[in-house]
C-alpha cells in the first residue's frame, strides 16, 4: 500500500491525499490489535529537499482486548499524523509506503493499560467469571477458617 508521489517532484510542492483503505489486524508483544473497519487517512504531503513530510490525521476503529477482563472492545481511533520520511530511506522516491507509518502511529496511540471501560471489574481469580456481568459465589465459598470449624460442628449435628 503506497501513495504515488510521481506528481510531487518539485521541492516545496504539496499535495492533499484522502484515502480509505483496509488494514490487517496485527499483533504486537502478545497484544492483538484488530482493525474494525477501513481506516481513513487525510494528509498533506510536502516535498522538502531531503524528505516528504506528512501532516494530517488518521481515523478508524480498533478492536482491543481489555487487560482486566480480557474481553474485546471497540476503541475509536482519531490520531494526528506528523511524519517525516527521508528520501534516502525510500526504496523508490515515487512511492510512499504507508504500512509501517500506520502501524507505528496506531501502536503509539495505545494506552499502556487497555480497559473496556474505566471501572471494569475484571474476572474472578477463582472461577474466571467476568464480574462486569454479575458476581460469582466465590467470596461466599471462601469461608473464614474459624467459621469453618463451626460449620463442621453444625454439619455433624
Ligand atoms: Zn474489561
Ligand atoms: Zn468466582
Amino acid at each position: 500500500m503506497y501513495i504515488n508521489l510521481s506528481d510531487l517532484k518539485d521541492i516545496g510542492a504539496c499535495k492533499h491525499v484522502v484515502l480509505d483503505f483496509e488494514f490487517n489486524d496485527f499483533k504486537y508483544q502478545d497484544r492483538e490489535i484488530g482493525i474494525n473497519k477501513p481506516l481513513h487517512l487525510d494528509v498533506d504531503i510536502f516535498n522538502t529537499k531531503d524528505s516528504f513530510q506528512l501532516s494530517g490525521n488518521l481515523k478508524g476503529e480498533l478492536i482491543l482486548e481489555c487487560s482486566r477482563c480480557l474481553e474485546k472492545y471497540n476503541s475509536e481511533l482519531n490520531l494526528k499524523i506528523e511524519e517525516e520520511v527521508l528520501k534516502e530511506e525510500m526504496e523508490d522516491a515515487d512511492e510512499l509506503h504507508l504500512a509501517d507509518i500506520i502501524r507505528d502511529n496506531i501502536l503509539l496511540s495505545l494506552p499502556i493499560k487497555t480497559l473496556c471501560f474505566a471501572d471494569c471489574k475484571g474476572i474472578c481469580p477463582y472461577c474466571g467469571q467476568n464480574l462486569n456481568r454479575g458476581d460469582c459465589d466465590c467470596e461466599v465459598k471462601q469461608v473464614d477458617p474459624r467459621l469453618a470449624k463451626l460449620k463442621d460442628f453444625f454439619d455433624t449435628e
